[in-house]
C-alpha cells in the first residue's frame, strides 16, 4: 500500500482519536503515576499486540509483531500533563487542577492510531514495532526509567530507529511537520551553588569569611567563562535565576553561607559535560581564593536532543509521499526547551518531529504557547500524526529488509 493510502485510512479514524484525546484531556495526570490515563490508552490498543508494563511507573510498551521477520522500530508517545489550572473555556476542559497544556493527550491519541494502522497492515510489516507509552516527560525522567527497565527491548532486539511527534499550539502552521538534523532541543539543567564562609560582625569583615563577595565574583565570572571558553557557534547559556544570602532586615551581619541557582542550556554533548566541569572548577576556585569552600550540585537534567540526519531525510521524504508537497519544512535553528526523547535518541538513531496544531490560520505567533493555561490544540491533526508515525515505521523496516 502507498503512504498516501495510509493517510486516507488514518483520516477515517478522526472521530475516534479525537474522542480519545478529549477524554484524556478531561482526566490529566501529573508526573510518573498516571493510572487513569494509562488504563484508557491500553484499553484502546487491546488486542493489537503484547503489552509490557513498567513495574514502577505508569508506562507500557506495546509490541506489534509484523508478519515477516526483521528488526524493530520504536514509536514514542508521552502521556503526562502539567500542574496548570486550565483556562481555555473548552467544553472538555480539565477541572482537576492539572492540564494537558503541552498536548501530550494528542500524542497518546497519535500513538493509539498509529498502532491500529500498523496492526491492520501487519501482514506487510518487515519486522516489529514497539509503541512506547511514557509518563513523566515534564522533568520527571520517565524516558530514562523506561529505558532502565528495558521497555524498549520488549521485541527481543534493540530498535534500529525511534520516532516521536510533538504538537505545538502556536508558531507552526496547522498540519505542517518540521524538524532539523543534529541538535533540535537543548540540554536543560540546573546548577545549584552554596558558598560556605564564616559569619561575623559587619563592622569587622576581616574577622569573618564573607560568602557574599565570592558569590558576586562568581556571578560575573560565569558569564566571562561562557564567552571565553565556548564556541559561539555551539551556544551555551548560563543564567542565574536566584541568589540568596544574608537577611534583608540586617546590614551588620556577615552570613555563613550564600547560594545561587542557575539554568544551563547547551546544544552539544561535548558542551553538556564541559560547561558543568568548567563552571564547578571556576566556582570552587573562586571560593578557594576567598578562603571559603563551595558545594556545587547538578540535579538530573535533560540531554541534548540530537536527530539523526538520515532519519530526518526519511521524515521529509515520507511526509512528502504521504501528504504531498508543502507539508514538511526544515527548521533553521534548534529550540531551547528540553525533552527526554533525547535519552531515547541517545540509545538509538531517529528523529523527533514537531507538528503544527494551531487553532487559527492567522497570527499564529500570537496564540497561547505550549504550557500556557490558555493553550489550545487543533486535534484534527491527529490522524496525520498517526499516518506519519506508521509510515516512518514501515519505511524504516522496508529499507532494512531491502538491504
Ligand atoms: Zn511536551
Amino acid at each position: 500500500m502507498t503512504y498516501k493510502a495510509l493517510a486516507e485510512e488514518a483520516s477515517q479514524y478522526l472521530a475516534v482519536v479525537q474522542g480519545i484525546r478529549r477524554e484524556l484531556h478531561q482526566i490529566p495526570e501529573f508526573g510518573l503515576q498516571l493510572p487513569k490515563t494509562l488504563e484508557r490508552v491500553l484499553a484502546s490498543v487491546e488486542g493489537l499486540g503484547e503489552i509490557h508494563r513498567s513495574p514502577t511507573i505508569s508506562g507500557a510498551s506495546l509490541h506489534i509483531k509484523g508478519a515477516k521477520p526483521g528488526p524493530t522500530v520504536l514509536l514514542r508517545c508521552d502521556l503526562d500533563a502539567l500542574a496548570v489550572t486550565e483556562d481555555t473555556g473548552l467544553p472538555y476542559a480539565s477541572t482537576n487542577g492539572y492540564m494537558h497544556a503541552c498536548g501530550h493527550d494528542l500524542h497518546a491519541a497519535i500513538g493509539i492510531g498509529a498502532a491500529h494502522l500498523l496492526r491492520t497492515h501487519a501482514d506487510q510489516l518487515n519486522g516489529d514495532v514497539v509503541v512506547f507509552f511514557q509518563p513523566g516527560e515534564e522533568g520527571h525522567g520517565g524516558a530514562d526509567i523506561m529505558l532502565e527497565e528495558n521497555l524498549h527491548l520488549v521485541s527481543g532486539s534493540k530498535p534500529i530507529a525511534a520516532y516521536g511527534i510533538h504538537v505545538f499550539s502556536q508558531r507552526i502552521p496547522r498540519g505542517v511537520f518540521t524538524t532539523k538534523p543534529g541538535p533540535l532541543m537543548a540540554s536543560a539543567g540546573d546548577m545549584l551553588v552554596t558558598f560556605h564562609g564564616k559569619g561575623g560582625h559587619g563592622s569587622s569583615p576581616w574577622m569573618a569569611k564573607d560568602p557574599n563577595s565570592a558569590l558576586i565574583e562568581a556571578m560575573s565570572a560565569l558569564q566571562t567563562m561562557v564567552t571565553k571558553s565556548f564556541d559561539v557557534f555551539d551556544p551555551v547559556v548560563v543564567n542565574i535565576g536566584w541568589i540568596s544570602a544574608g537577611d534583608p532586615h540586617t546590614t551588620n551581619v556577615i552570613p555563613e553561607t550564600a547560594s545561587f541557582g542557575a539554568t544551563i542550556r547547551t546544544f552539544s554533548a561535548l558542551n553538556f559535560e564541559r560547561v558543568r566541569r568548567l563552571a564547578k572548577q571556576l566556582v570552587e576556585n573562586i571560593a578557594e581564593g576567598f578562603g571559603l569552600t563551595a558545594t556545587v550540585e547538578f540535579p538530573p537534567s535533560s540531554q541534548v536532543l540530537i536527530n539523526d540526519a538520515g532519519a530526518v531525510d526519511r521524515v521529509e521524504r515520507v511526509a512528502n509521499e504521504t501528504f504531498g508537497a508543502g507539508r514538511f519544512s526544515r527548521m533553521e535553528f534548534p529550540i531551547l526547551g528540553g525533552e527526554d526523547m533525547a535519552s531515547i535518541l541517545k540509545e538509538m538513531p531517529g528523529a523527533f518531529v514537531f507538528l503544527g496544531a494551531a487553532t487559527a490560520d492567522h497570527d499564529i505567533d500570537q496564540l497561547a504557547a505550549n504550557h500556557s493555561n490558555k493553550a489550545t490544540f487543533d486535534d484534527s491533526v491527529i490522524p496525520d500524526g498517526c499516518a506519519l508515525l506508521a509510515a516512518l515505521a514501515i519505511d524504516t523496516l522496508n529499507e532494512a529488509a531491502a538491504s
